[in-house]
């Protein structure tokens, strides 16, 4: 099984290439010197990732043939919209009409939508948000997977589980043979073709480390690498953009400034998104984000989340819920209930209904066991799965009883698969 489905090159001009997944056009980069017009290529974060001999290319596509013209069907049918709804308040019907129209929501907008109680508005938000999720981007949806190569941390983030807080967790590091490995088997045994490429804040492993193993897997498989190992310096990027890493996971956690520097001491946001501004210039696919339900956070707090996410050219919004874990600070404020993520996944994608990728995160997941059908059905559109060896992932416990901590890898293809199945998504890129 392989969670791509190739695609057809139609022209390229320049670095961008023309893809056709049945007929359905979208667009990447390419890096591959001898591409040309009529090859066979997988495709994943907008980067093409990979050619594919073309009889292999349309024996897959054969068995997808049928299925992905299925798969949108129901994904239509699930995504259609009725705002003739009686009762609605008035307000709200204006807003959703505005964006049906596909004018940009001004901010106060967005902010009441973020503010609704009731729950059938609410409702109606989830839905509108699909439907604008169908409309603009069809029914691909992201499936990335991710490595946890270390929980060392030299920071003391108030809410994280793997930071200096916790002195009982047992601390891992991978070797670069056993990340290597990790990604082999992600990669050749499971069909993985982005992989994000995580740990703590750990400067046991040099720039030169990182470089290493960002190459040494670029050299060896292709695919596409995200880095998330936290600040490493804008020279860093540079050497990790250059070692072939094409994307950067780094959430900015909060842009209220207060709550920033209360639950990150020594540390400056602005660090944060010099990090983030640098990596979008250097050419990185940005996936980042916040988290929902700090103490201190407001809805407005919120919704400026959601806008400086916008503003850093995003490709992949990552929000999800505070989740408190006993030995650290924030052991006992509770955690934010599911509508509140819900409505902020729900509202980005009205505030960036045409492009953005949106995360169903693991978090979400480990608040809520339905989170991530309920996250898909409100606008969002990605997953990622835990490819780290068990017997590490389990000590990488940034919040308690990760979801699918006890799952293998197979298992959570299968389920992630099944329920893509059941909702007519399909595991393709969604192009740049
Ligand atoms: N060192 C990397 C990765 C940090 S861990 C970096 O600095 O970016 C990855 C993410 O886990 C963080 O960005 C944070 O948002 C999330 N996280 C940490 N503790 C959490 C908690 N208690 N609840 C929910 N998410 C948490």
């Amino acid at each position: 099984m392989c969670y791509a489905i190739p695609g057809k090159v139609t022209s390229i001009i320049d670095k961008i290439a023309k893809i056709s997944y049945f007929g359905e056009e979208k667009q990447a980069i390419n890096e591959i010197d001898d591409l040309k017009a009529g090859d066979y290529i997988y495709a994943q974060g907008g980067y093409i990732i990979k050619k594919l001999p073309e009889a292999e290319a349309l024996s897959i596509l054969a068995v997808w043939k049928e299925t992905f013209f299925d798969l949108q069907e129901v994904d239509l049918r699930l995504s259609k919209l009725d705002l003739e709804e009686k009762g609605l308040d008035k307000k709200l019907t204006i807003i959703l009409d505005k964006a049906a129209d596909g004018a940009v929501l001004k901010d106060s907008e967005l902010l009441y939508l973020l503010n609704l109680e009731k729950d059938s508005e609410i409702q109606l938000l989830y839905k509108f948000a699909n439907f604008l999720r169908q409309k603009h981007l069809k029914n691909s949806c992201c499936v990335h997977g991710i490595i946890e190569f270390s929980n060392y941390c030299n920071q003391a983030c108030a809410y994280c589980g793997i930071s200096t807080h916790n002195k009982e967790v047992k601390r891992y590091r991978m070797s670069k043979e056993g990340i290597f490995a990790a990604a082999d088997t992600a990669i050749n045994q499971y069909g993985f073709q982005a992989l994000v490429l995580q740990s703590g804040e750990d400067t046991h492993y040099s720039v030169d480390d990182l470089v290493e193993i960002v190459s040494t897997i670029k050299k060896r498989w292709p695919c596409l690498i995200f880095i998330s190992c936290g600040e490493v310096g804008l020279v860093g990027l540079k050497r990790l953009y250059e070692a072939g890493a094409r994307g950067l996971l780094m959430r900015f956690e909060s842009s209220n400034l207060e709550v920033y520097k209360k639950l990150h001491p020594g540390r400056e946001l602005k660090s944060r998104l010099a990090h983030l501004e640098e990596a979008y210039k250097l050419g990185y696919l940005i996936i980042t984000g916040g988290l929902i339900g700090l103490p201190g956070q407001t809805k407005e707090d919120l919704l400026r989340d959601i806008l400086l996410t916008r503003s850093l050219h995003t490709e992949m919004y990552t929000f999800g819920p505070f989740l408190p874990h006993p030995s650290t600070p924030l052991a006992k404020t509770p955690p934010p209930p599911t509508k509140d993520i819900l409505k902020v996944l729900a509202v980005a994608r009205l505030a960036d209904p045409v492009n953005a990728k949106i995360l169903v995160t693991t978090g979400f997941e480990t608040l809520d066991p339905e989170a991530r059908e309920l996250g898909l059905m409100a606008g969002a559109n990605s997953v990622m799965l835990n490819v780290t060896p068990e017997e590490y992932s389990k000590n990488y416990s940034i919040y308690p009883n990760r979801a699918h901590s006890n799952e293998g890898i197979q298992e959570q293809i299968e389920t992630t698969l099944s329920l893509l199945r059941s909702i007519g998504r399909a595991p393709t890129d969604l192009g740049i």
